[in-house]
Order: C-alpha cells, then sequence, then structure tokens
C-alpha cells in the first residue's frame, strides 16, 4: 500500500500500456532500476515504453506532509460515500486539503484505482463517484480557466 508513494512501483507515461499499474500487483515487473541522475537520484525505466524517469517524477502523493497510507484512507472513505465535511471533522484534515489530494489522485487516476480495488476492495461504481469530486478527471479545471479568461476579458 505504501508503495503508492513510491518511485519506481509504477510506469508515469500516460501512453503506455502498463501506465500506473503497480509493480508488487505484476507477475513479470516493467520497472527497473536504471543508473542514477548526476545529482544523485535514481532513475528508473520502463521496458514496456522504454521511458526513463526520476523520483521527481510520476510520484502521486509525492512531498505532501500527510503519509500516503492516510491519504488513501481518506480518498477510499469519500468513495464509500463519506461526506467531505464530515470527514474533516473526523479525521481533522481541512477540506482544501481533501481536495487538493483528490485532484492529485485524479491526476493519477489508474495507480490509485488500482490500489482502492485491490487493497481497499471498492467497487467500480464508487471509484467513478470518487472522480466525480474531481469534476471528471479534470473538466471543472478547465472551466475555472475559461471562466477566468472571460471575466479577464471583460476588464477591458
Ligand atoms: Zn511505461
Amino acid at each position: 500500500m505504501l508503495e503508492l508513494a513510491q518511485v519506481g512501483d509504477f510506469c508515469p507515461n500516460k501512453k503506455c500500456p502498463d501506465y500506473g499499474k503497480l509493480q508488487s500487483k505484476q507477475t513479470k515487473r516493467n520497472i527497473t532500476k536504471y543508473g542514477k541522475t548526476r545529482k544523485g537520484k535514481q532513475r528508473h525505466k520502463c521496458n514496456t515504453c522504454k521511458e526513463t524517469f526520476t523520483e521527481t517524477k510520476g510520484t502521486i502523493f509525492y512531498r505532501r506532509r500527510t503519509p500516503a497510507k492516510e491519504i488513501m484512507d481518506t480518498l477510499a472513505l469519500v468513495a464509500e460515500g463519506d461526506r467531505i465535511s464530515s470527514l474533516r471533522r473526523a479525521k481533522g484534515h481541512k477540506e482544501d486539503t481533501i481536495l487538493d489530494w483528490l485532484k492529485a489522485a485524479g491526476e493519477h487516476s489508474e495507480a490509485v484505482e488500482a490500489v482502492l480495488l485491490a487493497d481497499y476492495r471498492l467497487e467500480r461504481g464508487q471509484i467513478d463517484g470518487l472522480w466525480a469530486y474531481v469534476g471528471n478527471k479534470g473538466e471543472k479545471k478547465a472551466m475555472k480557466r475559461r471562466l477566468r479568461a472571460v471575466s479577464f476579458g471583460g476588464q477591458r
């Protein structure tokens, strides 16, 4: 479960057939270590799409203060139908924080889905409910950008 936050456990290339598939769930691993960068960071290579990547890329909850397991626990509760406002009271996370995790999760939806299906035994429909919060994978964001463009135009 915690491997979710670890680089090198899944391919971050969205065009790759093995994108987001956790290595721990694979019978044949597609990710291998691939030397180090000049700054000493571990580099990984996906043998399916031949892309290489380092630890700054492709991590779902990279550099977040809350442990990945806690984030996933919270997201699973949202998928199970808990309201974000009641989670805020129960778990002590700010609503904005939870929404931020949802957004990050939506950007790596396949990797997150793999964990929710396997480790949390959620159903497809529940996970779809989760993505509804993110506005169908980024649609809401595009809408906001559009609205901003409109209001900017109005200021002239
Ligand atoms: Zn790949």
